[in-house]
């Protein structure tokens, strides 16, 4: 399937290898890999290997791996509390504009509690 990436996009970049990051899984239509500012150990992002800054401009056919996706990598890293989180737009706190999936490991906060 032939993606759409965009020269100036950070996450185009990070698919195409220009910049590095710490590749987790990848699929012909979607790149996962660890957040570089990560809230807890293990946050991941999924995206897909289409340039579209929203979610409602993303054909299908590169939505279809995602979720599939981020259930792989709640899977492998044997994760029992976490969120999937996607913002779209800035005030919807949005900052890197290509479509991404947020996996992040709730911590068990309650490890080491008498
Ligand atoms: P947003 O706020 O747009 O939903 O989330 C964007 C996420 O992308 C942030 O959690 C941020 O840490 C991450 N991020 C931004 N630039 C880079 C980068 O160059 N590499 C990686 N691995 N993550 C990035
Ligand atoms: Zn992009």
């Amino acid at each position: 399937m032939a993606s759409k990436l965009a020269a100036e996009c950070i996450f185009c970049r990070i698919i195409k290898g220009e910049i590095p990051s710490v590749k987790l899984l990848e699929t012909p239509t979607t790149f996962a890999f660890l957040d570089i500012g990560p809230l807890s150990e293990g946050h991941a992002l999924v995206i897909p290997k289409y340039h579209a800054e929203k979610l409602h401009q993303l054909p299908d056919e590169f939505l279809a791996d995602t979720l599939p996706v981020a259930k792989k990598i709640a899977a492998a890293l044997n994760l029992e509390n976490y969120n999937v989180l996607q913002n779209n737009g800035r005030l919807a706190h949005q900052e890197v504009p290509h479509v991404h999936f947020h996996v992040i490991p709730k911590p068990n906060r309650e490890e080491g509690l008498t």
